[in-house]
């Protein structure tokens, strides 16, 4: 069969074992460990989850303490890494361990990528490096480092790309150093073979990869052109009352599902229709000020977002209202909201 990696495994084990990054979830091989640093990766870069991966495993060391932990904390913790939804499904999974497991993580790729918000690429890493399964994980990093190997013109957010190169990789697993070769293709996508400018120079592949060879290198992966964002326009209100701001909570589907935000509209208001909006909601506004423009970019929605700061002579409970600081301190407000109530 044709094994276009063949090559990959002797050169990259070496180059790994002197140049790997020393990460605090390659300390070991737990699973739980491992499972938590891939979900925290997903769209965030290192640097940013270093602080986190700390303090979450520090209030959750165990899969039991995060199966049974309250979900505000567990947001808390979670706060301005984005995509909520993979700290929610890291408890249903955790729950699921501890329900059909007994506590104890399931092993085979299939029982991994079951697991809610698992797929492919955790179930692979996981598979991979705690069990030494021949799994590949095919990331958007792995996936542009095969592309410039083989100088391969394919868009490779084709799905059936992925399928091939998943394929492919899986015919070149070295028994025994599974985990490690997951690892060095992670490394090389992430260290050496980076989107922009990578540096070919030093890169143990450079003999045999063909996109350096041909010169193309700097311009693959060729990938689809992108669908433009949803632009939504909205109004977001910093409503004081005395020495407290008003919360409310999200619906509990859809995006940032469940979470607190500052009280907002999904329309652009001028200040005349925010103190009117404030007016119809009982809140007696007496001063509003600009808070400024900003905007937020979420994977498919674009917010433009105009604040309001109005003070109020009275405070519905319809709202919860709380100090700037026991905000910052015991609620999980989202980037996007964070921003406004920052400018305090
Ligand atoms: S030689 Fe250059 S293009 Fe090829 S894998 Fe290495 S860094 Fe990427």
């Amino acid at each position: 069969m044709n094994a276009p990696f063949a090559e990959l495994p002797k050169a990259l084990l070496p180059w790994f074992a002197a140049n790997a990054r020393p990460l605090p979830w390659r300390q070991n091989r737990d699973p739980y460990r491992v499972w938590v640093s891939e979900i925290m990766l997903q769209q965030t870069r290192v640097e940013a989850v270093l602080g986190y991966y700390a303090r979450f495993l520090d209030a959750f060391p165990t899969i039991q303490t995060l199966a049974d932990a309250p979900e505000d904390l567990l947001f808390k913790l979670w706060e301005g890494l984005g995509y909520y939804s993979r700290a929610r499904n890291l408890q249903k999974a955790a729950r699921v361990i501890c329900t059909y497991f007994s506590g104890e993580f399931p092993r085979t790729w299939e029982e991994i990528r079951a697991l809610p918000g698992v797929g492919p690429y955790t179930a692979g890493a996981i598979a991979s490096i705690c069990f030494e399964q021949p799994r590949a994980a095919v990331d958007g990093n792995v996936l542009r480092v095969s592309a410039r190997y083989l100088a391969d013109e394919t868009c490779v957010d084709e799905p059936a790309y992925k399928t091939r190169v998943t394929q492919q990789l899986e015919q070149v697993y070295p028994a025994g150093q599974c985990g490690a070769f997951t690892q060095s293709l992670m490394e090389l996508g992430a260290t050496v073979c980076t989107p922009r400018s990578p540096k070919c120079a030093i890169c143990p592949l450079r003999d045999s990869c063909r996109g350096l060879q041909e010169g193309s290198a700097e311009h693959l992966p060729r990938k689809t052109p992108k669908k433009e964002k949803q632009l939504m326009r909205k109004s977001v209100f910093l409503l004081q009352h005395g020495d407290q701001i008003a919360l409310c909570r999200r619906r509990s589907e859809g995006l940032l599902a469940g979470l607190w935000e500052l009280p907002n509209t999904d329309e652009p208001f001028s200040p005349q229709q925010a103190l009117s909006w404030a007016a119809a909601q009982n809140l007696q506004p007496s001063a509003l000020m600009r808070q400024g423009h900003r905007v937020h970019i979420f994977t498919h929605i674009r917010w433009e977002m105009d604040g309001f700061f109005i003070r109020c002579a009275a405070a519905p409970d319809v709202f919860v209202w709380q100090t700037p600081e026991q905000i910052r301190h015991d609620y999980a407000l989202p980037t996007a909201f964070r921003k406004f109530l920052e400018e305090l």
